[in-house]
């Protein structure tokens, strides 16, 4: 089986290509659109949090250049819905990873809330 990362790679491609052969009328990846993959693909390979690398979309350090990352978000939001239709599996993998992260939000939440009401009671 793939890994996760290797997934996420190659659903942000489908996304792109999505995207782009909408927006773009393209068959394959226009030259921006490749920039934007390519950037993206650059991203995960360094990300800093290695195998451990949370969803972009739920990061603290948030590498992309501010540009990139408007042009990401479009994509995502253009194409995440649809992508139900046209590649439900990489549509629910991608869903299941947002609410892991989700997940792990609510329980940092959970300890951080009972720090302080342990704090309080110190
Ligand atoms: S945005 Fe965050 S999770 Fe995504 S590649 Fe950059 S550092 Fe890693
Ligand atoms: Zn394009």
């Amino acid at each position: 089986m793939k890994s996760r990362l290797d997934r996420e790679k190659e659903t942000i491609g489908v996304m792109i290509r999505m995207y782009c052969r909408y927006f773009h009328q393209t068959k394959s990846l226009c030259l921006d659109c490749l920039d934007l993959y390519d950037y993206s693909l650059n991203r995960i390979k360094c990300c800093p949090f290695g195998r451990e690398k949370p969803l972009c979309t739920g990061c603290t350090v948030h590498c992309y250049k501010s540009d990139k990352r408007e042009e990401i978000r479009r994509v995502m939001r253009f194409a995440g819905p649809r992508m139900i239709l046209s590649h439900p599996v990489k549509a629910i993998d991608h869903f299941l990873a947002k609410r892991r992260l989700s997940d792990k939000r609510q329980i940092l939440g959970i300890k951080t809330s009972i720090t302080s009401s342990n704090r309080n009671n110190v």
